[in-house]
């Protein structure tokens, strides 16, 4: 029996909503489902405004059209991310600037931060790695300094916390992910686009149905709709919508799970972090996080990947994260290669993420804790 890395759960009443949808005849998407998830999240984290959206990348594409960003623009973005952090903004034209990692954590590092701002710089994307909140209060204040926006990349933070503020209420917009590898999904593919400030809302609907002003008609605002304003086809349908909705009633249920799986993992290691053979993660105490990835970082590139070979015998999954964008044939292939980026490489190369979901049993877990001591063999 193989211990994957992630395992999507099903809450048992998927099937129920997505019959509800089918029989209402609503399959498109802004209907009922789409209504209901939105207004849970905007009432359970005070986010302005919600609009859901089939993936996260394509939230961070409406944030992109949102900020009317275009060629001679500069982006400033974490190298150690997922591609559509970066993909976003390049597909309009904007050069990304990619910013190191934090010594002791993957995430960007504020006080590297201000180097990279010029004159054209327009915006700063912050990744929450493993739903472990940013330094905002410094990265806030750098952005007001120079007048940035800042967009959260809040795909695997769902439920986190920067001290009392939850992650995705602090940027102008922010993307969170409902991919099967997410602490909750929509049944595969799915995202929600939160904006915060206000200013953005009304073009936000437009570019979101489309570019035209068709949430409005339903709304009975207008008359007729019609074409406002370059857009796409982000929402998803409601089938989509009804399954998320089912996972969001279960949010803290599967949230409780998951942040005692990921204790168990941080104190059964602590001997091994102490005999110097990994090291665990480091959490800011104004970071709540989410128990979304559990990591440990090897002492080496070799150690690691050793490390995984083992484990794959063992029969239990685990991986790697990632290959920072700087390193990548595509960024490599079009852009000159940035600074040293040592910290994030020191993470690209160490970081070991171990199974966590929230049907992991006591039994699966307790294999995973063997293996590495055995591995380790104290
Ligand atoms: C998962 C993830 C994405 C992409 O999310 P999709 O919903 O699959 O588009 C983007 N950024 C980060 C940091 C992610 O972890």
């Amino acid at each position: 029996m193989v211990i994957p890395l992630h395992q999507p759960h099903i809450t048992g009443k998927e099937i129920a909503y997505i019959q509800q949808a089918m029989q209402s005849s609503h399959l498109a998407g802004n209907g009922f489902f789409t209504q209901a998830c939105q207004s849970f999240l905007e009432q359970k984290y005070g986010f302005h405004k919600c609009l859901l959206t089939s993936s996260c990348t394509d939230a961070l594409e409406m944030a992109a059209l949102l900020l009317n960003i275009q060629a001679g623009d500069e982006v400033i973005i974490p190298s150690f991310t997922f591609v559509s952090t970066a993909n976003a903004f390049l597909l309009r034209g904007a050069k990304v600037v990619l910013a190191d990692s934090q010594k002791n954590h993957p995430n960007l590092d504020a006080n590297q931060l201000e180097q990279l701002i010029n004159p054209r710089t327009k915006a700063i994307v912050v990744m929450h790695y493993a739903g472990v909140a940013c330094d905002m209060t410094a990265i806030q204040a750098i952005a007001q300094k120079h007048q940035l926006y800042i967009i959260e990349d809040a795909a695997q933070a769902i439920d986190a916390y920067y001290k009392d503020k939850p992650l995705g209420s602090l940027g102008h917009l922010a993307a969170f992910s409902f991919h099967e590898t997410k602490n909750i999904h929509a049944g595969g593919e799915g995202g929600v686009l939160v904006i915060n400030d206000p200013q953005f809302i009304s073009q936000a609907e437009i570019i979101w149905e489309k570019g035209t002003n068709r949430a409005a008609f339903t709304r009975g605002e207008v008359e007729k709709y019609a074409w406002q304003a370059l857009g796409s086809s982000f929402l998803p349908s409601e089938i989509t919508a009804a399954t998320l909705y089912a996972q969001l009633e279960s949010l803290s249920k599967i949230q409780a799970k998951r942040q005692i799986l990921w204790q168990n993992y941080q104190l059964a290691f602590a001997d091994l972090e102490q005999k110097e053979c990994i090291q665990l993660p480091k959490i800011p105490t104004s970071a709540g996080h989410n128990a979304h990835i559990f990591y440990v970082n090897c002492p080496s590139e070799k150690v690691r990947q050793k490390l995984i070979s083992y484990l794959k015998e063992q029969g239990i999954q685990a991986a790697f994260h990632y290959i920072p964008l700087h390193g990548s044939p595509y960024f490599q292939k079009h852009h000159a290669p940035p600074l040293a980026l040592t910290h994030c490489e020191y993470h690209a190369q160490t970081l070991l993420r171990l199974p966590l979901f929230f049907d992991l049993s006591e039994a699966q877990q307790n294999k995973v804790l063997d293996c590495l001591y055995n591995f380790f063999r104290i």
